[in-house]
């Protein structure tokens, strides 16, 4: 549960408390785990549950006895308390969905997450990213033995007691910059978004470099810019697999743009009068690109984005990749 002051991105700032100190007691995991208290979402295919299809979908959960085979301590996630329950996570192997229709669908939270309540998307987001993690990391990459979850599925261990490897969940972080001289802003956009569609600059840290010298030599990999001053905005958990995402705001020093890695499709500087006309297709709401674009926006505009695009707030519902 977050008491922070600041405003918390969607998939941040989520309201259920871990209850990280319980993850080690595998007694209190069984008889939770009995309890009228338990909780469950499932993960089918890497699909979530959500009641109300696709159109407003909402969290549900399905009791242990629901599936025919009632998941073990060993077998679930234990993502903590929320909303008077306590919820666990548990991926399940089978060619049709593991509970009939009237429980919800299995949709991709990619698709779906966004027009959900934040908490509940979070909740979801949690889920999926320890999941799909479990998924990817079913053997010892030092021994080549099964591994097995333990910590309340927050760790997985190697069977081979001779190797005994601790994995922990694999998170990545991520640069996303919005790059701006001042009146304008560097946007680019992949060949493969909605025609239309741009965003700030995104790519991953490598090793032997900062934050910060990742921000710089992504803008310059992907647009040719170069820039003198990086300012810290926020931070946004993607669960798609397991990115964090870091926000920042850099000013820009040159203005010629040069797409050195061609990675962009196009790259090319916008006014705030282009934006306000609906020149381009922002990214969703939700995504901390559009956080980025309209804090800069905010700053030099007498008109807030959020007022000036009222008339565009259906199309943000859209989910899509920041
Ligand atoms: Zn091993």
């Amino acid at each position: 549960m977050t008491t922070l002051r600041q405003p918390q991105n969607f998939y941040a700032g989520n309201d259920f408390n871990r209850l990280a100190e319980r993850r080690t007691d595998s007694d209190w995991i069984g008889t939770m785990l009995l309890s009228e208290q338990a909780a469950i979402l499932p993960l089918w295919n890497g699909r979530s549950l959500v009641a109300g299809g696709s159109q407003i979908p909402k969290l549900t959960w399905i009791t242990p006895r629901d599936l025919s085979t009632p998941p073990a301590v060993h077998q679930v996630v234990l993502l903590g308390e929320f909303r008077g329950r306590t919820y666990f996570a548990t991926d399940v192997k089978s060619e049709t969905p593991p509970v009939p229709e009237q429980h919800g669908e299995f949709h991709d939270l990619r698709l779906v997450g966004g027009l959900m309540d934040r908490h509940e998307a979070g909740l979801l987001g949690y889920a999926r990213a320890l999941l799909m993690w479990h998924d990817k990391h079913r053997f010892c990459g030092k021994c080549g033995s099964p591994t097995a979850l333990t910590s309340g599925g927050h760790v997985l261990k190697c069977s081979n007691t001779s190797c005994g490897l601790s994995h922990f969940p694999r998170l990545d972080p991520a640069i996303i910059v919005l790059v701006t001289d001042g009146e304008r802003v560097l946007l680019g956009r992949q060949a493969q978004w909605p025609q239309g569609r741009y965003s700030t600059i995104a790519g991953f840290i490598e090793w032997a470099e900062s934050i910060e010298e990742a921000v710089a030599r992504e803008v310059r990999e992907e647009t040719g810019i170069l820039i003198d001053e990086v300012e810290y905005h926020s931070s946004q958990p993607w669960p798609f697999p397991s990115s964090l995402m870091l926000g920042f705001i850099a000013h820009a020093c040159s203005v010629e743009v040069e797409r050195i890695d061609m990675e962009l499709e196009d790259a090319r500087w916008f006014s705030r009068d282009d934006i306000a006309q609906g020149a381009i297709i922002l990214p969703p709401a939700q995504a901390l690109s559009y956080r980025l674009i309209e804090t800069w926006y905010d700053r030099g505009a007498g008109k807030p984005l959020h007022e000036e695009l009222d008339v565009k707030a259906a199309s943000f519902a859209q989910p899509g990749k920041s």
